[in-house]
């Protein structure tokens, strides 16, 4: 480069060959492309999965690491990440989905993706039938010759049901339906999804998996290669991809994700057991507790209950609301997953676009107070909580 003047050098920057040795964890390639010394090369990757880097909207060495690291977790031949838990959403509902099929998915769904079903229904021709997410017999029933897709969570949001993966993800298998399972609740240290039958895996990385509340992201697992090349080809057309950064977080969150996940699930089951023993509160929704309808699914399917779960106050609207004003360690804050314990009033929040009818199907009351129990010590947050109570 010496032969160049300051102007160019400054542009073109030396890049020091790695050799001899290696990175210990993956580096962040933050580039938005890559150059080839062979065009026959540049032009190859450019139309297949497994050709070279050469886009960042298509994947890139840090992105990829995390795709390769989240499909070996799952159990899954590969992944696609995107720049949100929507954006992996979409790209599996849009990829696979034209107007005139038709979709069936469980009752209690992610707003998110409740809202995005509507779309479908009411601007893209695709019918959609809702089912209890536990009923195999309702799923074989709402089979019609153009159904497409069946939609499951592991565990859901905020009343966390518990799926019955074997029996539903069995039952769509028999008849030839591909199942998605968005398994963010559950993270695959608790449930993976391809054992019982499922064909797609979605996460939300922005929750668990990346897990410190400083980055948004989303994945795709495929149980298999066919159905993920399908989707990729319609993948790199419809943008959603990662960010590098974002995906260089979400790996290093991922490290610690066993260890988190044990206290997240420890903490809940120290704050459940707790709150359902309290005065003031009317119901406890976790699925370690004898009186939650999944209770005993739960038990056979997970070794743990994830950090999330929701509690009904004796006072009604109010309650909750003084409730949310009265905590101190605990946030008012959407999302989930993060180290931070974080409480959310669904009635006049994430769920507020439903009405009282809606409302009252999905088993929320005006005093139901949902929390995404983070990390901290135990005795700190019911301390918290206990206060904020009376
Ligand atoms: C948050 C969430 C999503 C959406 O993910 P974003 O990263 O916010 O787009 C989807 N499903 C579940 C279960 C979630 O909790």
């Amino acid at each position: 480069m010496t032969e160049f003047r300051p102007e160019t050098r400054a542009v073109h920057v030396p890049q020091p060959p790695v050799e001899g040795s290696r990175p210990i964890t993956m580096p962040l390639y933050q580039t938005s492309g890559f150059t080839f010394d062979d065009p026959a090369v540049m032009a190859d990757a450019m139309g297949r999965p497994d050709g070279a880097f050469v886009y960042g909207r298509y994947t890139n060495p840090t992105v990829r690491s995390l795709e390769l690291a989240v499909a070996g977790l799952e159990g899954g031949a590969a992944a696609i990440a995107a720049g949100s838990g929507m954006g992996a959403i979409n790209t599996v509902l849009l990829g696979l989905l034209q107007p005139g099929d038709h979709l069936i998915a469980q009752r209690s769904l992610y707003g998110g993706t409740a809202a995005m079903l509507n779309e479908l229904v009411s601007r893209f021709g695709i019918a959609v039938t809702y089912v209890p997410e536990n009923d195999p017999d309702a799923l074989r029933a709402a089979v019609r010759p153009e159904t497409r897709l069946v939609y499951l969570e592991t565990i859901s949001n905020p009343m966390t049901l518990v799926a019955d993966l074997p029996g539903m993800c069995g039952a769509a298998r028999e008849l030839g339906i591909p199942s998605v399972v968005d398994n963010t609740f559950a993270t695959a240290m608790l449930c993976r999804p391809f054992e019982h039958g499922a064909d797609i895996v979605i996460h939300s990385t922005t929750k668990y998996l990346a897990g410190h509340t400083d980055v948004v992201g989303g994945l795709a697992v495929f149980a298999d290669t066919a159905l993920y090349e399908r989707i990729w080809h319609f993948a790199i057309e419809l943008g959603a991809s990662a960010d590098p950064f974002a995906a260089w977080l979400t790996l290093r969150g991922l490290q610690t994700l066993a260890l988190r996940m044990e206290r997240h699930c420890s903490n809940a089951e120290f704050l459940a057991t707790r709150l359902a023993e309290h005065p003031a509160v009317e119901a406890v929704h976790w699925p370690g507790l004898a009186s939650h309808p999944s209770y005993e699914l739960a038990g056979k399917l997970l070794p743990g209950f994830g950090g999330v779960f929701s509690f009904d106050l004796a006072g009604g609207r109010a309650a909750g609301e003084r409730f949310m004003s009265s905590v101190r360690l605990a946030l008012l804050a959407p999302s989930l997953g993060g180290v931070e314990t974080l409480i959310l009033h669904p009635a006049t929040t994430s769920h507020r676009a439903l009405s009282a009818d809606e409302l009252a199907r999905s088993g929320i009351g005006e005093g139901t107070v949902r929390i995404a129990v983070g990390i901290e010590h135990p005795e700190d947050l019911w301390a918290d909580v206990s206060q904020a109570l009376s």
